[in-house]
């Protein structure tokens, strides 16, 4: 008998397992509105499509410079900001990445299976690492980890911004990899990336996207913002010289913001671009303002309230790791298996 992997069955006898859903946020600080419309609200919607699992992703967060110091603060601030959201205990699996061991035992086992050529070509790496004196080795095999992540759930879909498109693409490519060199195994996950708001910019630097660790302060809106600094971030966003609310070409801070009023409001955004027809820009920031701050108040006073009781939050965290292990670990021991270890 094949030790360890007799209670996973071959991937070709489940073909009617349930949609698995996987997708991991890192514990950087406070997450913001990219995060929230690109990937959070995304994975609130996707529990109803089968069984999810969400992962605070402390090991990511090491890969550039961190504080040890908040850390763990910072881990539960993340999971409390999922919940907060609208992530359900009941409905889906919400744990810390570093608490189930097989992903980083799984990431060793897939690096020798990626390439060192591909790695190099991921743009992440390569604009987090530009112009640091010393750039980690996690940095650069970062892809790696999150390949294992998303595999060890046999993971079908995958809520993510459409920055983590290459990565999403890289770990199809690692997971082929694998089952072609030790028989079929792994899962071919799919990127889900939300059409609009799929990629929110900087306000003030439209020309980026917005970002835990990278962005400007007054051009992040952090879902927990007090109301007050949301509509003061938002109403200085940075525009153009020319006067219509439309998208195209070097308006770039109007077509975010047209962006994330459609999201906030619920409409598309060409319904926003005839709503604003022959509108000022005064007027069009300070509606935008006015529903981000309404679109984020409950999220906020959520959070709030969770992160009042963190014996309950730990408490689910360490629930959320048991149930995650025993998906993870036998497939970590197929993997094992396959590759001959014994
Ligand atoms: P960092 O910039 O330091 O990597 P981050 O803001 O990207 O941090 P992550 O925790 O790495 O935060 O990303 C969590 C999720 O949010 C991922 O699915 C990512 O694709 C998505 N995301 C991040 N930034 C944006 C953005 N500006 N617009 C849309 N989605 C985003
Ligand atoms: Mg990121």
């Amino acid at each position: 008998m094949r030790m360890g992997a007799k209670s996973r069955p071959a991937l070709a006898t489940v073909a009617a397992h349930m949609t698995r859903i996987f997708s991991g946020i890192q514990p950087t600080g406070q997450k913001h509105l990219g995060n929230y419309i690109g990937a959070i609200r995304h994975y609130v919607t996707d529990q109803d499509l089968g069984e999810a699992f969400y992962c605070v992703v402390d090991l990511h967060s090491i890969s550039v410079a961190y504080d040890r110091d908040t850390l763990a603060e910072n881990t539960l601030d993340t999971a409390a900001t999922l919940l907060a959201a609208g992530l359900e205990p009941d409905r889906c699996t919400l744990f810390v990445q570093s608490h189930v061991p097989a992903h980083s035992e799984g990431a060793w086992l897939l690096g020798s299976v990626a390439a060192f050529g591909e790695l190099s070509r991921m743009t992440q790496f390569k604009d987090k690492g530009e112009g640091r004196e010393s750039v980690s080795v996690d940095l650069f095999t970062y892809p790696v980890l999150m390949a294992a992540d998303i595999l060890l759930y046999d993971t079908d879909r995958v809520p993510v911004g459409d920055d983590q498109r290459q990565h999403l693409e890289l770990a199809r490519n690692i997971a082929q990899r694998f089952n072609s060199r030790y028989g079929d195994t792994l899962r071919l996950p799919e990127a889900a990336i939300p059409s609009t708001g799929g990629r929110v910019m900087d306000l003030q630097e439209p020309t980026r996207k917005m970002s835990t660790t990278g962005g400007t302060a007054q051009g992040t809106v952090l879902v927990v913002d007090p109301p007050e600094v949301v509509a003061k971030k938002v109403r200085s966003a940075v525009t153009d010289s020319g006067r219509e609310v439309r998208r195209g070409e070097g308006k770039e801070g109007i077509a975010n913001l047209i962006g994330i009023l459609a999201v906030a409001t619920d409409r598309t955004p060409e319904q926003v671009e005839a709503a604003y027809d022959g509108q000022g820009y005064g007027q069009f920031k300070g509606d935008v303002a006015d529903a981000v701050v309404e679109w984020l108040r409950p999220l906020r006073e959520r959070y709030l309230e969770l992160r009042s009781d963190e014996s309950e939050l730990r408490a689910v965290l360490a629930r959320g790791a048991e149930q995650a292990q025993a998906v993870a670990a036998p497939t970590l021991a197929e993997m094992r298996h396959r590759m001959g270890f014994r």
